[in-house]
């Protein structure tokens, strides 16, 4: 494929709608993607069911029995809905086009759809197989497909994941750890006038939770909190509220992390709950923990960056991010992944969303060596 035919690829892909509710538009673009995969010589494409939504997953098996195997993962659903007035590609110049998923990640999917069409043409090794993992829902945090990836994750060596590399090409080298979690404070209703009240506001003891809780980040490094929600109390102002709610994004670095964090959140919560009339709650839990780096990927990026080397592209390197991804979920069930292989580009999540065209072919080709230098035997031990 040449890069005209990448850019007309994407515009399609882009074009058409696939928020993560919107399972028409899902639908629509996972036939596109059957399409355009079924150009692949030798892969076997099949649609997979996905648990508590009718959206199902594309996966396609490439000699399956070879003593090698990597796992190419990606998403096709995007956080744009069907009503978003963000629904069409622009090319704002000759190498920019800007549109909805065209970096996170539909480029990625034409960036591992072309890194296989140009693997697969040069004479590919008996010894490395390959699987397809397209999923519909990451944007709202993986929660049909991630016994899919899970499941697959054993079946491989290595995990390639098409996020999108950061705005200089960078590479993603971690992942913080991502939660949700709900506080749910109950008080005693009373007048606001009655004095002496046995009255206890829910409000103000979760208020107390909250600036406790947003401390959080500066008293533990790697930690991130967010409260992104909050509602309680009723219509009256003269009624003492006896419920209030508030609900928070936690982000960790470390899976040491995790207990650290839970621990002195119960914490401020039992300060408030050791007085009587309030009840403070924390539910939720992390959905993806952190990807941390480990050999297998200091060994397999290095060899990344030397392809790169090797085709002329400018140098990258890697970073810690802070967004989660399904890269979190594979290095859960416990295989090494090198993450933010995709197309390059910023302003992601917004209508600002661009990619830049040329990073579709170089990042394309910068895979598929990575995948001849894999097939030789000279990265992963088998
Ligand atoms: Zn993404």
């Amino acid at each position: 494929m040449n890069p005209t035919e990448l850019r007309d690829q994407l515009i399609r892909w882009s074009n058409q709608n696939s928020g993560s509710e919107n399972h028409a538009g899902l639908a629509a673009m996972l036939a596109l993607l059957e399409t355009d995969f079924a150009i692949l010589p030798g892969v076997a494409l099949e649609r997979i069911a996905c648990v508590g939504t009718p959206a199902q997953a594309l996966r396609g098996r490439f000699q399956p029995s070879a003593p090698t195997q990597i796992l190419l993962s990606g998403h096709y659903d995007t956080v744009y809905g069907a009503a978003n007035p963000f629904q069409h590609c622009e090319l704002v110049d000759a190498h920019t086009l800007r549109g909805p998923g065209v970096t996170d990640m539909k480029g990625g999917l034409v960036v591992m759809l072309a890194a296989l069409d140009e693997y697969l043409r040069a004479n590919p090794s008996p010894g490395l197989g390959f699987e397809i993992l397209i999923t519909p829902d990451e944007e709202t945090g993986s929660f049909g497909s991630a016994a899919l990836l899970a499941a697959a994750a054993p079946r491989h060596h290595l995990g390639l994941v098409f996020e999108p590399a950061r705005p200089n090409g960078s590479l993603v080298q971690s992942r913080k750890g991502t939660g949700n979690f709900i506080a749910t404070c109950r008080g005693r209703a009373g007048h606001a006038a009655k004095v002496p009240s046995d009255a206890r506001n829910a409000i103000a003891a979760l208020a107390e939770f909250v600036v406790a809780a947003h401390r959080l980040p500066a008293e533990m490094p790697g930690i991130l909190l967010n409260v992104g929600l909050i509602r309680g109390g009723g219509e009256a102002t003269n009624v003492v509220p006896d419920f209030a709610q508030a609900i928070l994004d936690v982000r960790i670095t470390r899976a040491a992390d995790r207990d650290a964090v839970l621990a002195r959140l119960d914490e401020i919560a039992a300060s408030i709950n050791a007085r009587e009339g309030l009840r403070l709650e924390i539910t939720g839990s992390f959905n993806r923990p952190p990807k941390e780096c480990g050999p297998v990927e200091e060994a397999a990026f290095a060899v990344y960056q030397q392809c790169g080397n090797e085709l002329g592209l400018a140098p990258f390197g890697w970073v810690h991010a802070g967004g989660g991804s399904d890269g979190n979920l594979l290095s859960a069930a416990g295989l090494p992944n090198l993450d933010g292989l995709g197309a390059i580009g910023d302003h992601l999540h917004s209508d600002r969303e661009y990619c830049l065209l040329p990073s579709l072919m170089e990042r394309a080709q910068l895979c598929a060596r990575f995948l001849q230098r894999i097939a030789e035997g000279n990265v992963l031990k088998k």
